[in-house]
């Protein structure tokens, strides 16, 4: 046991791979990545904004990043179930740490938010952000639309379309910024698609919507192919709000929905997607105040590895 590595955040030299380390000690990377913001080589840059000025109801996601952190230690030691590959062989990926921003002035945050997000696209990584509330998706749109042209597709899981009308474009909200990207061109509506949506909204934008009722009544395969036709091969933006899940999976969000899809159907529908050409990606609305063992954070991290395994799958083997 003398020789066993820890604190791989900082000792580990290898960009790649898997090494056990003991999920009780030790800084908390995400995944064991190595902290740097040095992004020499690097496939893809994690990094957290934990903002949550913007909820509607129950704040916390400021935590998110954190929680995921934490939990995504429980899985480091192997890879993810299910792929026929390990991400972590294929893709170069470091913990970039979080995004700095005043929360004294929140008028300033989208910019803060926006430009850190540019400048880890501009050195050459691609990226996977923890939240933080949803708003988070609309500055990370706007880099990414920039670095990799717009419109771009958006892959939408959540419990809400988060359209709503909102005619102050400077507002900060995480229930109106896919209505301002949607209008600003950044997203093409017909080619995005919104999954396991079970609230209201008279305005959906033009974005295609498989709601809970019809994922639950259809199943995965036909979700699958459906998400597919949607998108074809364009490059695709996705975005899990972690209330898609049914709060049975994830208590621990601000503004949960009964009815939701269960962790082993979103796991099964990822598999399914593998190939889709994904340029970016962001897991939000994590708010441990509300968890229960750690269940949701659990699952942020279970799908941002999924994420990855998506986004490594069009890499060549190492
Ligand atoms: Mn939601
Ligand atoms: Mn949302």
């Amino acid at each position: 046991m003398r020789d066993r590595i820890i604190d791989q955040a900082f000792t580990r030299e290898s960009l790649h791979g898997n090494v056990g380390e003991p999920t009780y000690s030790g800084a908390l990377s995400f995944f064991r990545r190595k902290y740097t913001r040095d992004l020499t080589g690097v496939d893809v840059a994690v990094t957290g904004v934990p903002l949550d000025l913007a909820t509607t109801n129950r704040p916390g996601a400021r935590f998110g990043p954190a929680a995921i952190r934490a939990a995504s230690a429980i899985m480091a030691w192997s890879r993810p179930y299910g792929w026929a590959f390990d991400p972590f062989d294929r893709l170069a990926v470091v913990d970039a740490g979080d995004c700095p921003f005043d929360f004294g002035r929140p008028e300033r945050v989208p910019d803060e938010i926006e430009q850190h997000a540019r400048g880890l696209l501009d050195g050459g990584a691609a990226l996977l952000t923890l939240g933080g509330d949803h708003f988070i998706s609309y500055p990370l749109l706007k880099a990414h639309a920039a670095k990799h042209g717009a419109p771009l597709s958006l892959l939408h899981f959540d419990a809400h379309t988060d359209t709503w009308a909102d005619d102050e474009e400077e507002r900060i909200e995480h229930g109106t910024m896919f209505y301002h990207a949607a209008r600003q061109g950044l997203v093409d509506p017909a080619r995005s698609v919104q999954v396991g949506i079970r609230t209201y909204n008279a305005e959906p934008m033009g974005f295609n919507i498989l709601d809970a009722s019809w994922v639950h009544a259809n199943g995965v395969a036909a979700t699958v192919a459906e998400i597919r036709r949607i998108l074809g091969d364009g490059k695709v933006y996705l975005t899990f709000d972690i209330d898609c899940l049914d709060p049975s999976f994830a208590p621990g969000t601000g503004t949960p929905v009964c009815g939701g899809l269960s962790s082993a159907q979103v796991l099964a529908i990822f598999k399914g997607l593998a190939g889709i050409n994904l340029i970016g990606m962001d897991v939000v609305e994590v708010a441990p105040t509300y968890d229960v063992g750690q269940i949701t954070a659990l699952a942020g991290a279970a799908i941002a590895a999924e994420c990855l395994c998506l986004m490594a799958h069009n890499r060549a083997a190492r």
